[in-house]
């Protein structure tokens, strides 16, 4: 692997999308895997903006943690932010990247082919790509004939292999998909920066129809095939957080409301005349216009907390 290159893989199999990123690290190879579906909204975190600037990248700064994203753990990006170049005029084009990614995201804007490949001269993109599908070996059957009755030199030990493709693969891109609906697939691009890594995962993206929503319980981007209310990231909701959000919110609601039913029992004994405004409050809140997201969940936590129904219900009109 040629120093100055990486690969970025983005392989579809049994209806899951994986990414990986393959570096040099001095001698070794490191392999980093990531999510595509996320990787590039979670981009924008790493960074935060500060307007002291008319141009754009000069108001972007790392955040302490960024070297939890998987583009900049291992690679050589770290080790030169690291050497001491924090200064934004290295990461021009990382922050115009980030900048785009957000200003997509937050725009709902839709990006083409044809948009992408305006980006590529704009950021320098020198990435390229190979195909592959995953096809049964053909040796493999052979080499198991064989075994049993004498020996094959460099026998073939798995059943399916990755082929590029071939002179009889269709010429028109959606056509060969079509042809191979179903086959697991993967493409890997080389890439020769970072904005190479950000634009060789969006173009997949592009490529096969990927829209970006927003999760309604964290708030972050994710990109679907179909619309999606909540994302498979972990949820931030205290006491959750080992859920993904698309299951959190309703383990949350369900507690929410056993603590609704407590509180009512509470007042129901105490302030009987109180329980209709306790509930109403509540209601309002699970309510179907009302996203479950972190800060609702919160609202809710704080109405039913003994303290607070105490010290609200407990007036003169309710004695
Ligand atoms: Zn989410």
């Amino acid at each position: 692997m040629p120093k100055s290159e990486c690969y970025v893989t983005v392989t579809y199999e049994a209806g899951k999308l994986t990414g990986t990123i393959k570096r040099n690290q001095g001698d070794a190879v490191a392999l980093t895997t990531f999510d595509p579906l996320t990787v590039l909204p979670d981009l924008i975190d790493t960074v935060y903006y500060e307007n002291i600037s008319s141009y754009v990248q000069d108001n972007y700064f790392f955040k302490e943690d960024y070297l939890k994203h998987p583009f900049f753990s291992d690679g050589e990006y770290t080790d030169r932010i690291n050497k001491g170049f924090p200064h934004p005029s290295h990461f021009v084009h990382f922050y115009n990247a980030v900048h785009q990614i957000n200003d997509v995201l937050t725009s709902n804007k839709k990006i083409t082919l044809s948009q992408l490949e305006v980006f590529k001269q704009f950021y320098n993109l020198k990435f390229t790509y190979k195909i592959e599908f995953l096809r049964e070996n053909p040796m493999y059957q052979q080499h198991e004939l064989v075994s049993k009755y004498g020996f094959i030199k460099n026998a073939p030990d798995s059943e399916f292999q990755w082929e590029t493709l071939s002179y009889n693969d269709q010429f028109d891109i959606s056509g060969m998909f079509k042809d191979n609906k179903g086959i697991p697939m993967r493409f890997t691009y080389t890439c020769h920066s970072l904005e190479d890594i950000i634009f060789s995962v969006w173009h997949y993206l592009i490529m096969f129809g990927y829209k970006y929503s927003k999760c309604q319980h964290c708030d972050k981007y994710v990109a679907n095939l179909e619309f999606r209310k909540y994302c498979h990231r972990n949820s931030p909701y205290k006491g959750y957080t080992h859920l993904s959000c698309n299951i959190a919110v309703d383990h949350i609601e369900k507690n929410m409301k056993k603590r609704k039913n407590s509180r009512r029992s509470y007042l129901s004994n105490y302030y009987p005349l109180a329980v209709y405004d306790f509930l109403n409050e509540f209601d309002a809140l699970i309510s179907k216009e009302v996203p479950k997201n972190v800060n609702t969940f919160y609202k809710l936590e704080h109405i039913t907390s003994k303290q607070y129904v105490k010290e609200k219900w407990h007036k003169k009109e309710y004695e």
